[in-house]
């Protein structure tokens, strides 16, 4: 076992009457596993585990269907709106003001939440289902990235942290339901990736080696929750997720997006399309991701590029959110798929 990791778990016990037991004295084991490198909390309870209903109920395909419709006609990703609807980038960054690669299109967010936010546009349909990402046309919006960033990395030396990321239909964040991802950049980490940086520092320092090269190895070697791999990138079921059935997937020998290469690009697309597959195998019709990089241009030993994929609450109509006070303010996750058994699932649809 590689020194620095430890797959820390912490068991609590919750005693009361339960009136579904005839008020018997009853005692429910909590276990709390931590992050191996954040110390990041989940908790996981088995007695909630067939109750996954009352947390996640099915999605509605009808209501989906039917708000996908209604707002087509007003969509600016749809057919050629975006070439009259979308802003464009001053031509010293962007010469041609967005950039395109095959159905996908980048361009600048009207209401930026960063130094940098772009929006990518991800194939042409209006909406799809979760099994229906195919990889060809994440591939795209990828290549659309690494050539915005690489033209950052030009025009604005500034901006030293990025990450792309993803949110898919409303209980996740989206506001339409046309695909489409979005680059966030500044001169400042964001506080997650701030917070990731000075942990992997520390790792390095005290263990002399990276800690997600590591995660890789000691992963793979257990089994348990490695999920396998696509080209260069190796995916696995997180430990102590922070987002419900969360998967990994770690680039071991690329530290930031300036590094990555064609087939890095593909195996991150080809993986993610597989994920996906993998949510809507089990009901899911909604997600977030994030693709995380070391500050760009630094070749930081102790970082490397990884996605985070999680699912978010189905769409149905009177939802209950999934990110209550356990996640927003006191920032510990829900387990209610262990990790070892959506690795098992994972496994089944990874090509
Ligand atoms: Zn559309």
């Amino acid at each position: 076992m590689k020194k620095g990791i430890r797959f820390e778990k912490h068991v609590q016990k919750s005693t009361f009457h339960n009136p579904m037991l005839g008020n018997e004295l009853d005692t429910q084991e909590i276990t709390i596993r931590r992050d191996p490198l954040t110390g990041y909390q989940s908790a996981f309870n088995p007695s909630l585990e067939d109750k996954v209903a009352v947390f996640f109920g099915p999605s509605d395909q009808a209501l989906i269907d039917r708000l996908a419709q209604e707002s087509e006609a007003r969509c600016f990703l749809c057919g050629d709106n975006w070439k009259l609807a979308t802003p464009t980038y001053p031509k010293e960054l962007i010469p041609e003001g967005r950039i395109q690669v095959g159905e996908s299109v980048l361009f600048p967010n009207l209401f930026p939440v960063a130094h940098v936010h772009a929006v990518i546009r991800v194939g042409d349909k209006h909406y799809i289902r979760l099994g229906d990402f195919e990889a060809g046309m994440i591939q795209e919006a990828f290549q659309a990235s690494r050539e915005f960033v690489q033209a950052l990395s030009e025009g604005e030396p500034d901006v030293r942290y990025i990450s792309i990321n993803g949110n898919y239909l409303h209980p996740a964040g989206a506001s339409i339901p046309h695909p489409h991802f979005q680059i966030a950049g500044a001169d400042l980490p964001f506080t997650y990736m701030e917070g990731l940086f000075g942990h992997s520092r520390r790792y390095l320092e005290e263990h002399g080696s990276c800690y997600w090269s590591d995660l890789v190895e000691v992963e793979k070697e257990l089994g348990e929750r490695y999920i396998g791999e696509t080209g260069p990138a190796c995916w696995l079921a997180s430990f102590s997720p922070q987002g419900t059935n969360e998967v990994l997937g770690i680039l071991p020998d690329r530290k930031d997006f300036l590094e990555l290469k064609e087939e890095d690009l593909g195996g991150l697309a080809r993986g993610l399309s597989c994920v996906l597959k993998g949510y809507d195998s089990m009901g899911i019709s909604t997600f977030n991701f994030a693709v995380y990089s070391g500050p760009l241009g630094e070749k930081d030993e102790s970082l490397r590029c990884y996605i985070r994929i999680i699912s978010r609450q189905n769409v149905y109509e009177n939802y209950r959110t999934d990110d209550y006070f356990l996640q927003k303010l006191l920032r510990n996750e829900l387990i209610l798929t262990p990790p070892e058994i959506l690795a098992t699932t994972m496994r089944e649809v990874l090509e």
